[in-house]
Formats: structure tokens, C-alpha cells, sequence
């Protein structure tokens, strides 16, 4: 029997984006996978219905009620996780730490949930990495909203009125948003400075052609990400960062550490020490802000400073946001497919590290202490 993938229309606030797009049905029709979505599921992403050939569409309920395996973008509501069918595969970002009720619905019923934001990091999967995907749409569209809220000029310009300074944009984070956000300044002819506790990110930084804000404080961690610093740490990465704020003209906020709140380091006071008029784009916001003013959804006028609190951007961007999500879940789930049936290789790392429940447990160790204590 072929395996049945169901994809639903994304029911959380204003979120836009969709599971599916016609290039990757057409290719698992290929693999001989039945794809049945529900109407107008991609419609806010502008891919109408009527541009997937050879998907079946129908109800929500009967989506969930047939899929063998479920695509979602967000984490399914507790409604959604009750209608599926016992034993079905869920793929998405599920944000477990957020949703411990969802995650023991899902072990209940004997959901295999594979959570995209658990596919390990390793050079196999970066075609899988949802993370780096949405966080390059992300960053790129954080450069537009700095340059747009900006009341100047970014690039230089030599005009018959005189020559315009370019506009100084500090990034702060340099992940994959970072350095999405530096690309994008860049291009659009602004001067470019970053930082990052990670040294490691110091050579990316400079072949953006941007400058890298020296501190004196490294936070290499496990596993290529940041670790929390000490008290004495800030205060060094503080009175420097706090120098290079204050001479910008937009900041761009993109410090995380995975599984905690986002590191504070934009300061009141370090925004007061801004000139008016300057802009400090934070989409930190989703785990609470790099800058102690940020609002998640809001901009916060301040001394003359706008500080937008961008939630959700890939959002903003959903035509290819969902291009390249769905796209990281066909490279996902085509090793485990084989002439149309579905059959998932354990030993395999990427899927090994993916898992948070199956047949009944919970197997993310981290999510098992969260959720069962
Ligand atoms: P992230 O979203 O978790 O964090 C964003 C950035 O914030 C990171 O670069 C982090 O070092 C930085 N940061 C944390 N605390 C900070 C602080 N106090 N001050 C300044 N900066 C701070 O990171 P991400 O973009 O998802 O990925 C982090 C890194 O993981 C990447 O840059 C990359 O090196 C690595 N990665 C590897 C792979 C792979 O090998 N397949 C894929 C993706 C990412």
C-alpha cells in the first residue's frame, strides 16, 4: 500500500506558510506517494490549490483521519494530534519545551513524531536543517525591516546635493540569520559590524566584507553553538557592545542559545545612548528579546529609538520560506522511502536524533526529563 502524506492548512496566528509545494509533490508522486492535502492549505503562501498536479484535496478531517504520515510547518494543535490516526508519522517543528501536553497526546497515542528542529547539525543533513533555512528567511527580511524603518539613506551616496554618509548597522548574532542579515546590509551598501560570542564566526563575518566587534570574550560551547557566559564576561562584552550600539544606526538582533531564553544585550540605557531616529530590528523576540525593551509583535518607541519586535518572519516571506521548508522535509523522508512505503533505518543518526516519541515514549532524553520529571 502506498503510504498517504496529509498536509494541513497552518492554523497558528498569522502564520502563512504550508508544508507542501507543487515542486515536492510532484516528486513524491514520483516516488509513488499518495498526497492528500487539505483545500486551500497553501493559498497564503500563493500556491493555489490548483498548481499541485496529482494531490488530492479534501477536509481537514479527512486529512487527518487517512495520513499515514502528517506534515505540519507549527506544532499541531491537541485537537489535531487526537484526530490523527493512531500510529501516524508527524513531521514539524514542534517546540516540545513549549508544548508538554501536545508531546505526552502524541506519546499516548502512539505517534512517531520527528521534530525538525532536532535534526542533528552534521554535513549529511544541512539539506534537512529547517533551523538554517527558516533563520536565513529570517535575517535576510531583518536587514529589509531595519533599512525600511530607517529614516536615512543606507548606502553612500554622491549626489549633486553633496555626498550622504552610508548608515551603520550592528548585527548582534552570527548564526545563520546574522549572517543572512549581514549579507543583506551589505548589498544594500551599508557599513556592517557584527559580533558574536562564538570566535568561530569571526571569519564568516569578515568575508561578508562586514567588521567583527572585538570583546576579548569567547563562549565556544558543545556542539558549535554559544554557552551561557559568566557575570564578569558580560560586563567586558557589555561595555564594548554598549560603544558600538550606541554609534549605530540600526541594530539587528539575532543572539540565541538553544533551549533558553535569548540572552539580554541590548540595555534601556544602551538604547538611550542611540541617536534618534535609529531603528533596533530584534528577532530574538520569539524567546523574549535581545533588548530589554523589546516587545514580541510590537514596535516600542523609545528615545527616539523604534525597537521592532519581530516575531515570526519567515512568515513574511512565505512563498519560498515554505519552498525551502518543505523541500528539507522531502530530503528527510526520502531515504526512508522505498517504491511508495514508508520504513524509517533507527541506526541512521539523523532519524535517531529527530525522534521525540515513538511507540508510546517519549525519546528525546532532554523532553522525557521535561515532560515526565
Ligand atoms: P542560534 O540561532 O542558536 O544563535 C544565533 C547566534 O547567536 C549564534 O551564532 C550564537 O553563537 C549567538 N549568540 C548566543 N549568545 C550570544 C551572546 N550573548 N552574544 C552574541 N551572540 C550570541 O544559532 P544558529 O544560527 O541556529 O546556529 C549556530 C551555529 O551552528 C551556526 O552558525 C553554525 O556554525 C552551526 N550550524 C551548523 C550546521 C551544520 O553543520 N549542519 C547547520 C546549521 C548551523
Amino acid at each position: 500500500m502506498p503510504v498517504i502524506l496529509g498536509v494541513l492548512t497552518e492554523t497558528a496566528a498569522l502564520e502563512t506558510r504550508v508544508a507542501m509545494v507543487p515542486e515536492i509533490a510532484a516528486k513524491l508522486r514520483a516516488l509513488g506517494v499518495r498526497v492528500v492535502m487539505e483545500r486551500g492549505a497553501g493559498a497564503l503562501a500563493h500556491f493555489p490549490d490548483a498548481s499541485y498536479v496529482d494531490v488530492e484535496f479534501g477536509s481537514a478531517a479527512s486529512i487527518l483521519s487517512t495520513a499515514d504520515v502528517l506534515l505540519k510547518v507549527r506544532p499541531p494543535t491537541l485537537a489535531e494530534a487526537a484526530a490523527l490516526k493512531e500510529g501516524a508519522v508527524l513531521i514539524g517543528f514542534i517546540q516540545a519545551y513549549a508544548n508538554p501536553e501536545l508531546v505526552r497526546a502524541l506519546r499516548d497515542r502512539g505517534i512517531t513524531t520527528l521534530a525538525m528542529e532536532l535534526v542533528p547539525r552534521i554535513s549529511r543533513a544541512q539539506s534537512m536543517d529547517a533551523l538554517s533555512s527558516q533563520a536565513s528567511v529570517a535575517g535576510y527580511k531583518a536587514a529589509l525591516i531595519a533599512a525600511n524603518s530607517l529614516e536615512r539613506f543606507l548606502p553612500m551616496l554622491t549626489t549633486a546635493a553633496g555626498t550622504i554618509k552610508p548608515a551603520q548597522v550592528l548585527v548582534i548574532g552570527a548564526g545563520v540569520a546574522g549572517l543572512q542579515a549581514i549579507a543583506t546590509a551589505k548589498r544594500l551598501g551599508a557599513v556592517v559590524e557584527a559580533y558574536d560570542v562564538r570566535g568561530a564566526t569571526r571569519d564568516q563575518v569578515k568575508s561578508l566584507g562586514a567588521k567583527f566587534v572585538e570583546t576579548g570574550v569567547s563562549a565556544e560551547g558543545a556542539g558549535g553553538y554559544a554557552r551561557e557566559l559568566t557575570a564578569e564576561e558580560k560586563l567586558k562584552q557589555q561595555e564594548v557592545l554598549d560603544a558600538r550600539i550606541a554609534a549605530s544606526d540600526a541594530v539587528i538582533c539575532t543572539a540565541s542559545v538553544p533551549g533558553r531564553a535569548a540572552p539580554r544585550i541590548v540595555s534601556k540605557s544602551a538604547v538611550e545612548r542611540m541617536k534618534a531616529g535609529s531603528v533596533i530590528v530584534d528577532i530574538a523576540a520569539e524567546q523574549g528579546g535581545n533588548c530589554e525593551l523589546t516587545q514580541g509583535g510590537e514596535t516600542v518607541m523609545h528615545a527616539g529609538v523604534k525597537v521592532i519586535g519581530s516575531l515570526n518572519l519567515p512568515a513574511a516571506l512565505p512563498y519560498h520560506a515554505s519552498e525551502m521548508y518543505a523541500r528539507n522535509l522531502f530530503n528527510l523522508l526520502k531515504p526512508a522511502l522505498t517504491s511508495g512505503e514508508l520504513s524509517i533505518d533507527w541506526n541512521d543518526e539523523v532519524f535517531a536524533g529527530a525522534v521525540l516519541t515513538h511507540q508510546g515514549q517519549i525519546k528525546h532524553e532532554a523532553t522525557r526529563k521535561a515532560v515526565e520529571g
